[in-house]
């Protein structure tokens, strides 16, 4: 059997965070690994428009900005890999991951950057039916529906986001929000009730994803008056929030709603060695540019532990 590779930062993760923490890591000359995982550029390779990075005034798209992260990585000698890291033994140093279920990579630090992922609403019918017209991201399968009529569930930025993108490319969009307000910042609300194409659907609820091989309906419920009624839709988006990718780290520390905790001010976790970055630690902020902040800081982090350890 070959001997495992040995590395002194590996980093788990290709988004804004994961491809900072390169970046500085590779800086100081201490040729990190990162392994992209399954969504290789993270969340904003599934939005268009990034208006709110600074230094970007006419703003960028998601995807080519976090095309520009990872060839600022790679140009400083950071080793970027496809690949998922299947299993982690994070109790001491040097930890122990297996990519892939084959290939074992000891590590001295591990700078965690797996973001989180969409949340759905449960339904069967939506499991059901997704990628035959459900999506939970309107910027891949948007166009599928050019000039039909689809609906979004959520309140949130993301939800007013997904209504705004697929309003420039369907008939009619349904915004259905559970309360009686949205929880979206104010500018991306009124952009939302500006939009002539998008009807928002207060306090209501989605009780069934109709449609047998593709979606061709939803019935919903008023959960004020419990009146229901069908939309004929095609395609159905949820945009209700997302969940921390954790399920791997099984000693690491986590809060009550499952991101990683840290050390305030700091990217330590409660294992030495072991630092968390971007949205797998953030369920407040979750902005790239906090990420890329966070990844900075892990890489700090990282190097100043190695010094202390006299790796
Ligand atoms: P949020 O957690 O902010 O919002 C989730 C929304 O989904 C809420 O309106 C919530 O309703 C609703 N919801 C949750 N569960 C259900 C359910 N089962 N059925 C129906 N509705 C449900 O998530 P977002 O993804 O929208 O945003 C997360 C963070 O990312 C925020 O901080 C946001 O500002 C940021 N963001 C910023 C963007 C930008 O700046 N361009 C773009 C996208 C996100 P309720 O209010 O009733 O709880």
């Amino acid at each position: 059997m070959s001997k495992p590779e040995r590395t002194k930062v590996l980093i788990i993760g290709g988004g804004p965070a994961g491809y900072t923490a390169a970046i500085y890591a590779a800086r100081a000359g201490l040729q990190p690994i990162l392994y992209e995982g399954p969504e290789p550029g993270g969340q904003l390779t599934t939005t268009t428009d990034v208006e709110n990075y600074p230094g970007y005034p006419k703003g960028v798209l998601g995807p080519k900005m976090m095309e520009d992260f990872k060839a600022q990585a790679i140009r400083f000698g950071a080793v970027v890999r496809s690949g998922l890291i299947t299993s982690m033994e994070e109790k001491h140093p040097p930890h122990q991951l297996v990519v892939d279920e084959k290939h074992t990579i000891h590590a001295d630090t591990v700078i965690i950057a797996t973001g989180a992922s969409a949340k759905w609403l449960g339904l069967s019918s939506e499991q059901r039916l997704k990628g035959k017209g459900v999506s939970s991201c309107a910027v891949c399968d948007g166009f599928f529906f050019k000039g039909q009529d689809v609906a979004v569930v959520g309140g949130g930025d993301s939800a007013a986001e997904e209504a705004i993108y697929l309003a420039n490319l369907c008939k009619n969009v349904y915004l259905l929000v559970r309360k009686g307000e949205m929880r979206a910042s104010h500018i991306m609300q009124q952009r939302v009730l500006h939009t002539k194409n998008i009807t928002v659907l207060w306090h209501t609820e989605t009780q069934e994803v109709l449609g047998t091989d593709a979606v061709e309906g939803v019935r919903v419920v008023n959960n004020q008056t419990d009146k229901t009624k069908t939309i004929a839709i095609q395609g159905f988006f949820v945009a209700i929030g997302h969940r921390p990718n954790t399920s791997l780290f099984t000693h690491i520390k986590k809060n009550r709603i499952g991101y990683i905790e840290t050390k305030p001010g700091t990217s330590q976790t409660n294992v030495p060695g072991v630092f968390a970055a971007g949205d797998v630690q953030d369920s407040l902020y979750r902005q790239a540019v906090t990420a890329a902040g966070s990844g900075c800081m892990a890489a700090l982090d990282a190097e100043r532990y190695l010094h202390a350890t006299a790796h």
